[in-house]
């Protein structure tokens, strides 16, 4: 009998594994995949969620440092930069790693097995994997959301909620990625129906890719092929598919000795798609809040937390891609073509501004950015 497993060894559930065996709590990761793992990712690490880990990151994690970012919108080209690290362009499946080392060291077991069911029962969960059957006190379910685990507790996906992401790691010179992207991320609105491309500049490639809503994505492949075209890439390239939640929408994220995180909760920003930051900060407080508060209490314990940290900051995220899809033209024209527009937006990566401070800033200055974009 286990006091908590979670399934799951991605960011969110090492994450709750560690600071639940940080606790003194007798932990259990299950996790499908032998580590390291290729997940597809932009590997954009935010200072946000940098901030979350009380440990540090090597430099064979750390691929480069980004200070500002290029925005592309039609015919418009907006550079902007600041003097200080807004994100770290990180190795993925190193950086997943490190944090499953972390939480073994912090005590917990790990096993490479597939959780396929559970039940809850007299007080207790019941897990079911590909091979054999634990018991434990509570489960997180840290699965993704392309897994089904999560369905138990939230109900069939909503297409209208679920976006689309394409991408490739595109091998390059450090010497000609320096050239092109000297510590800057190169976004581009208007592709994707409505999401956008980017064309990160790691270590020795570039992570290239576009985002988009399913709903609005009906050719992702095509749309991504001419994404790499228009940017001077070779449309041979191995291309990765995934899902990615909507956040900001409203959903449980917990029932009864079940709960969810990251991914499997929709803890992902819905204007940029940065969810690692999300993932970290539910696995935290999924871990505390399981150590800390009577078992009756956690469900909403939990939710409590999770809606008072960051759960305001994902709803303001969800109403600007709202606006976005809604009015492009004049959205994209404010935030992608005013200069102390961008300078004031990517604060937010860096965690010195909230989206409702971006908002309380920009909402006056709104008529006078329309008309300097006529
Ligand atoms: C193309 C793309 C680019 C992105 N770029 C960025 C970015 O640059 N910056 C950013 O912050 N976010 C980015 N994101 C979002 C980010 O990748 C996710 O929000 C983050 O990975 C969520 O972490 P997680 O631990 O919840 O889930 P995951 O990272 O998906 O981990 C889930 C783990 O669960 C395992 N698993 C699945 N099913 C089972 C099962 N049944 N039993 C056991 N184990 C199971 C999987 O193997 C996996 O290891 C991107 C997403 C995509 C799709």
């Amino acid at each position: 009998m286990y006091d908590l497993i979670v399934a799951g060894g991605g960011p969110a559930g090492s994450m709750t594994a560690r600071e639940a065996a940080l606790q003194g709590l007798d932990t259990l990761i299950l996790e499908k995949e032998t580590f390291p793992r290729y997940k597809p990712c932009g590997g954009a690490l935010s200072s946000k969620a940098a901030s979350l880990l009380d440990f540090p990151l090597s430099d064979d994690i750390c691929e480069r440092t980004i200070t500002g970012a290029r925005v592309h919108f039609r015919d418009r080209v907006l550079e902007k930069h600041k003097g200080y690290n807004l994100t770290t362009l990180i190795d993925r499946s190193r950086f997943d790693y490190h944090l499953l080392q972390k939480a073994k060291e912090a005590g917990a077991d790990i096993s490479m097995q597939k959780v396929m069911d559970f039940q809850e029962k007299d007080g207790h969960i019941s897990v079911k994997t590909n091979a054999g059957i634990y018991q434990s006190q509570f489960l997180v379910i840290a699965s993704g959301c392309q897994d089904k685990l999560k369905n138990r507790i939230l109900g069939p996906d909503r297409k209208d909620c679920m976006g689309i992401c394409l991408v490739a790691d595109i091998e390059e010179e450090d010497r000609k990625i320096e050239e092109r992207l000297a510590g800057i991320l190169d976004i581009h609105f208007g592709v994707a129906e409505g999401g956008y491309g980017w064309i990160f500049p790691h270590r020795g490639y570039y992570s290239v890719g576009i985002g988009g809503l399913s709903s609005r994505l009906h050719h992702p492949r095509q749309a991504m092929l001419q994404f790499l075209r228009e940017n001077g890439f070779s449309q041979r390239q191995k291309i990765h598919g995934h899902l990615i939640p909507q956040g900001g929408n409203k959903t449980r994220a917990a029932l009864g000795r079940v709960l969810l995180a990251g991914d499997a909760a929709g803890f992902v920003d819905a204007f940029t798609g940065e969810g690692i930051c999300y993932a970290l900060a539910s696995g935290k407080i999924a871990g505390q809040v399981i150590g800390e508060v009577p078992a009756n209490e956690v469900a909403l314990a939990y939710q409590e937390r999770c809606k008072k940290d960051f759960g305001e900051e994902l709803r303001y995220a969800l109403f600007f891609c709202k606006m976005m899809h809604r009015y492009p033209e004049i959205f994209l024209r404010i935030l992608a073509c005013q200069e102390e527009v961008l300078d004031m937006y990517i604060e937010i990566a860096a965690a010195k501004i909230s989206y409702k401070d971006f908002m309380r800033w920009l909402l006056p200055r709104i008529p006078i950015n329309l008309l300097r974009t006529l």
